[in-house]
């Protein structure tokens, strides 16, 4: 109870499976006491390309245009766009982070690539010595929630699916400090019976409800390359 949640959401379907295990998600915490908020990227309208657009004012350098660098200037004077800033806002309030979204070549969707790509700049999520468990979002929890077309099956047989978590969980969120949960996979949502489909829903309820005694994984490459 009290916990701020923050789940950033990537599908255009509102009665998606997605968009069912997005609705479970608000449902089960909010009555646990949480406080929820939703960033609905594709409602959003959310921008995932990383230009000069998102520096308001003057640039460090205008000769050559170097984003990391640029971003990391216009956050140290306040001069992040908008919609960056009000998605720093949220993440720095939040407790956990929750990703929902649906595989999208072996990754995430391109508009929630862009929210990591825009959204944690250099000098908020992490700084030159300030990286993986130093990184600046300390005491946060995430969570990569997410459905596949193929099945767990056909997943076991071409490589362990946790090869595909090292970008995600190792290479962005321990990056900036953030501690990874188990991940949440839904796999072949389309391809099983109503029954499967309602018995992951409920799963995922489930878990939801244990969810704030559960420990981080190990997150070293041995937990993914063993
Ligand atoms: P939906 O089609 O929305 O849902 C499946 C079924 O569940 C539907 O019949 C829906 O009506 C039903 N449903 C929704 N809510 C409920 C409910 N409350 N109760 C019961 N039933 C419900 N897959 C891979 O495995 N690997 C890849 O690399 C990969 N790459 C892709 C790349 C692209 C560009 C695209 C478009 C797809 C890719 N896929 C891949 C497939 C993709 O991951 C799946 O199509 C997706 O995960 C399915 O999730 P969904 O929410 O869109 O399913
Ligand atoms: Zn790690």
């Amino acid at each position: 109870a009290g916990k701020k949640v923050l789940i950033v959401y990537a599908h255009q379907e509102p009665k998606s499976f997605n968009g069912s295990l997005l609705k479970i998600a608000v449902e089960e915490l909010t009555k646990q006491g949480c406080s929820v908020t939703v960033s609905d990227l594709y409602a959003m309208q959310f921008e995932p390309r990383a230009t000069r657009n998102d520096i308001v004012g003057h640039l460090h350098n205008s000769e050559a245009f170097n984003y990391a660098v640029e971003t990391w200037e216009a956050f140290k004077r306040g001069g992040l766009s908008k919609d960056l800033v009000e998605e720093q806002k949220k993440v720095q309030e939040a407790d956990l982070l929750i990703f929902q979204f649906p595989l999208f070549w072996f990754n995430m969707p391109a508009i929630l690539k862009g929210w990591m790509d825009r959204v944690l700049v250099r000098g908020f999520a992490y700084d030159s010595s300030k990286v993986y468990d130093s990184g600046l979002l300390q005491n946060k929890l995430s969570l990569f929630s997410f459905t596949t077309g193929g099945s767990k099956e056909k997943y076991a047989i071409r490589g362990d699916i946790r090869y595909l978590l090292w970008p995600m969980q190792h290479g962005i969120m321990h990056f900036c400090g953030v501690k990874v949960l188990e991940p949440h996979i839904c796999y072949a949502p389309e391809n099983v019976s109503e029954d499967k489909r309602k018995e992951m829903l409920t799963a995922w309820t489930q878990r939801l409800k244990t969810l704030w005694k559960e420990e981080p994984i190990d997150c070293s490459p041995e937990w993914y390359f063993k």
